[in-house]
Parts: C-alpha cells; sequence; structure tokens
C-alpha cells in the first residue's frame, strides 16, 4: 500500500514553510474522518500529504476564549471540551448539545471543531448551531488570517471553498446577550438509526432569547435536509417579538417544510427527512420553553 507523505509540523509558521506546493494537503486533527478515507481508498495516497496538527494544540489552535464580543474556540477543540465548557453553556447551549451527542466517548474525545468544518458534511454536528450563531473561521495560510462565514466554507457536500494549504485555525461566535428577565437556551436535535451514537439523518439547533413563551431573539438551522446546512431565516421573522402559541409553530414548521432540499441516500429518504425535520423543531422548540 502507498501512504501519504507525512509531516508533523509544532506552529503555523513551521506548517507554511514545510508544505509541499506539489501535494494535496491534508491536516490531521483527530483523525477520525481521515483515516476512514485513506482506508477507503478515497485518498491518492501519491499525490497527497498528511499535515499532522495535534502539536499545535497548546500552542495556537486549542481551548475557548472569551473576548468583549465574541467566544474563539481553536480549531483543535475536542467534542469533549465543547461538551463541558460552562462559558459555552452561556452563550451557546445548542453548541454544547450538539457536542453531547457526537459519536461515542472515544470519537468525542478525538473529533476536533476545525474537522468537523472542513469535513463538510450537511450531517456535521457542529454546523447547525455554528450557523444559528452566525459564526466565522478564522482560515489562515503563509500570507496571514481572514474570517468567512461558516455558510460560506460550504462549496456543497464534502466540499469546501479553502485553498489547498489553508487551515481552520479558529471559529469565532458573536456573544449574544439576554437583556433583563430574559435567558439564553438552546438546544440541538437530530435523528439517525439509533437512540446514540448516530450521524444525522436530519438535526435542527434553535438559539433563542425568551422570557417564558415571550422571544426577543430566536435563530434556527437546519442539518442534513439539503446540500449544505440551511438557516431558516424567516423563522426568526415570525416568532421575534412574539408569544410563541401553536398557530405560530405550525407556520413555522410549514417554514421548513419549504426551504428543505432533501435526497435519498443511504442513511435515509427524502420523504422522511421532510416529514421529520418540522417535527425535530417542535421539539426543540417545546424544550426551549419547557413544554
Ligand atoms: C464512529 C464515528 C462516529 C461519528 N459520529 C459523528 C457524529 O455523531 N456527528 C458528527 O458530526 N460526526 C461524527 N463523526 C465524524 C467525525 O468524528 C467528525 O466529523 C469530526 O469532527 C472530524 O474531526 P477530526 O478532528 O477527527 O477531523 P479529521 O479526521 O482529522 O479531518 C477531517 C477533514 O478535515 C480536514 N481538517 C481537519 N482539521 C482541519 C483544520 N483545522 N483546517 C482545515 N482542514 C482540517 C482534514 O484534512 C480532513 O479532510 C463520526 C466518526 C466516526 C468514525
Amino acid at each position: 500500500m502507498i501512504y501519504p507523505q507525512y509531516i508533523q509540523p509544532v506552529s503555523l509558521t513551521e506548517i507554511f514553510r514545510k508544505i509541499p506546493q506539489d501535494k494535496k494537503i491534508y491536516f490531521l486533527a483527530g483523525g477520525t474522518d481521515l483515516f476512514n478515507y485513506l482506508r477507503d481508498g478515497l485518498v491518492d495516497a501519491e499525490n497527497s500529504c498528511f499535515v499532522d496538527i495535534t502539536l499545535l494544540k497548546y500552542a495556537e489552535t486549542n481551548g475557548i476564549v472569551e473576548e468583549t464580543e465574541n467566544i474563539k474556540i481553536g480549531a483543535l477543540t475536542t467534542f469533549s471540551t465543547l461538551s463541558e465548557s460552562k462559558l459555552l453553556k452561556q452563550y451557546c447551549p445548542d453548541l454544547v448539545a450538539a457536542a453531547k451527542v457526537l459519536g461515542t466517548p472515544q470519537i468525542a474525545n478525538r473529533a476536533t471543531i476545525g474537522g468537523n468544518i472542513a469535513n463538510a458534511s450537511p450531517a456535521g454536528d457542529a454546523l447547525p448551531p455554528l450557523a444559528a450563531h452566525f459564526a466565522k473561521a478564522e482560515i489562515t495560510n503563509s500570507k496571514g488570517s481572514r474570517l468567512i462565514n461558516i455558510s460560506d466554507i460550504f462549496a456543497g457536500p464534502k466540499k469546501t471553498t479553502l485553498a489547498n494549504g489553508e487551515i481552520i485555525t479558529a471559529v469565532i461566535i458573536p456573544k449574544i446577550k439576554a437583556k433583563s428577565g430574559f435567558t439564553v437556551v438552546g438546544t440541538f436535535k437530530k435523528i439517525g438509526n439509533r437512540k446514540s451514537h448516530i450521524i444525522a439523518k436530519a438535526s435542527v439547533a434553535v438559539f433563542a432569547v425568551v422570557k417564558n413563551k415571550s422571544v426577543d431573539y430566536i435563530s434556527v438551522a437546519l442539518g442534513a435536509v439539503g446540500p449544505k446546512i440551511i438557516e431558516a431565516k424567516n423563522i426568526s421573522k415570525i416568532l421575534t417579538g412574539k408569544e410563541i402559541s401553536p398557530e405560530l409553530t405550525e407556520k413555522c414548521k410549514d417554514e421548513i417544510r419549504k426551504i428543505v432540499s432533501p435526497i435519498d441516500d443511504f442513511r435515509s429518504t427524502a420523504e422522511y427527512r421532510l416529514e421529520i425535520a418540522p417535527i425535530l423543531f417542535q421539539q426543540a422548540i417545546n424544550e426551549i420553553i419547557n413544554e
């Protein structure tokens, strides 16, 4: 078997000094997706280089930091760390809920948020919450860094808009604070073949600022029901400034049926996804208003 070239730089500077220009670059973070692609023959080993970035962990790209306007999450932060973060529980409870249901504990200990984004699967669990927060990814290359919307990274299923050798170094989530009497709430619902340890057939993230059923702010995004993550912007228009009621919830469910574009694949059928996506939304709404 031919293996890809392998290098293990210890800093971003070293990465850009050492990466070969004539090869397809794969950054190796947790390896929970990448090693499967290698095993399944999806990597052209002869013309590829695996750049192991795990030694960057404790330097430039790990951990969760509170800034004045944002929460900054290093790309190498694992889902176990996300699921235990008090800061994220305060500002992004939907992301914490998603992190808690990603894979098995063994996978969550290795899988990183940067890998989940770069893998560009519409079923990636971190992606609906990140889209619901209008998060940005910090992309770094040899010339510097830039921020792009998470949704703009996706060129389609498993395809990103990143240039060869560009690395995601962080995720930036704007902080939304609750006004007096209101509370930040959020959740993530997904469905698969079993009750746990599943890749989503459909998923939904809801992030909101509420007082009982009164909505001051709400943002909803859906996963695995289209080629990319779907931001349900009209749901914010329907519910913001209103009391959540069965009638308005039904209106939102109709909106979901309109905006999803599910497909048949080995995990599910388009018909089932169309049916289940509004139900997951209903479950999420019931949870955030404690019904
Ligand atoms: C048993 C099992 C269960 C799983 N369950 C789930 C689940 O429930 N939900 C879910 O969403 N996923 C699940 N996954 C998929 C996987 O664990 C996640 O997508 C994970 O977040 C990938 O992160 P990683 O660090 O392992 O990425 P890697 O495998 O290291 O890399 C994945 C891809 O991203 C690229 N990459 C990695 N880091 C960066 C970076 N910083 N910048 C640029 N490119 C980068 C790599 O080159 C590669 O193309 C599962 C996988 C397995 C094997």
